[in-house]
């Protein structure tokens, strides 16, 4: 049956008693079905599942969408019917006081999402390193989707000797392929067609891989050119781990792509095999 929780005390108390493992999936609520891929990854694999509900004020920057980020408990909860603990903290609760030691996501974090938003990622692996200390599951479950993040977030869990498991969990996409993502909430009807421009340039990249992450790159970065609408950040090719460029040698890369769609700003990334 579903509990929820909005302290950390009462979470951690809840926890004490649990037998068998347990699996986290952390999200900032206005559930989708991409969140809801993780739920039932988690649900699949461990005995007691926590979702963690929580719009974390540090990993937005001053004059982003955080006031206006799309919140629905009611509607979250029935989505979370089957699952254990909800954890949905105030900020009072998550935040007693602004934190005085911190994690440093290192040089990883300043490329890509890092350089549009340079606190970003400080942010999220602060709010993620809280959670996992509290929770201590075996299994902790994050989208592809971000992929940048969960790189970060395998690098923090290694460097600091953790002890989770992190699962990568595959993109989850509309019929039209568009990502799911709370933000596509902000699009307008023409906005969402003009964004589906990224995904076509996700799919032309992966299907020049095999001539190698050049014409790969190339091809992405010249599809993004033609499209009406879409204000591209970045469109590259990475090596999915680290975040940096692929070898010469290397036999798959993540094309990632970030744009702005009107105000909207949107990511999506696709594997690409040079094979
Ligand atoms: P968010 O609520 O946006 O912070 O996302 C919470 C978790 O859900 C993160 O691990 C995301 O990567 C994951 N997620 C969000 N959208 C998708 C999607 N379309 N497919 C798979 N995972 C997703």
């Amino acid at each position: 049956m579903q509990q929820v929780v909005t302290a950390k005390q009462e979470l951690v108390e809840k926890l004490r008693g649990v037998r068998g493992s347990v699996g986290l999936v952390m999200t900032m609520g206005a559930l989708h079905e991409g969140h809801r891929r993780l739920v039932d990854a988690a649900r699949a694999e461990c005995d007691t599942v926590v979702v963690s509900i929580y719009v974390n004020p540090l990993q937005f920057a001053p004059g982003e969408d955080f006031d206006a980020y799309p919140r629905s408990l009611k509607k979250d909860l029935e989505m979370l019917r089957d699952v254990d603990i909800v954890f949905a903290p105030s900020d009072e609760d998550m935040y007693e006081r602004s934190p005085l030691i911190t994690v440093n996501p290192g040089d990883v974090a300043t490329r890509y999402e890092g350089r549009t938003r340079p606190t970003h990622f400080a942010g999220v692996l602060q709010v993620v390193a809280k959670v996992l200390n509290l929770v201590r599951p075996d299994k902790a479950y994050f989208g592809r989707k971000d992929a940048q993040q969960l790189a970060l977030v395998k690098t923090m869990v290694a460097d600091l000797d953790m002890g989770v498991d992190i699962v990568g969990v595959p993109i989850v996409r509309d019929v039209d392929g568009l990502a799911l993502s709370s933000r596509n909430a902000y699009l307008s009807s023409e906005e969402r067609s003009a964004a589906l421009a990224i995904v076509r340039a996700l799919e032309t990249a992966r299907a020049m891989g095999s001539a190698g992450p050049e014409a790969a790159e190339k091809a992405l970065t010249e599809c993004l050119s033609q499209a009406d609408g879409v204000d591209v950040d970045y469109a590259t090719i990475v090596d999915a781990d680290t975040f940096l460029g692929v070898s010469s040698d290397a036999r798959y890369g993540l094309a990632i792509v970030a744009a702005r769609v009107g105000s909207t700003r949107l990511i999506d990334n696709m594997e690409v095999s040079f094979g």
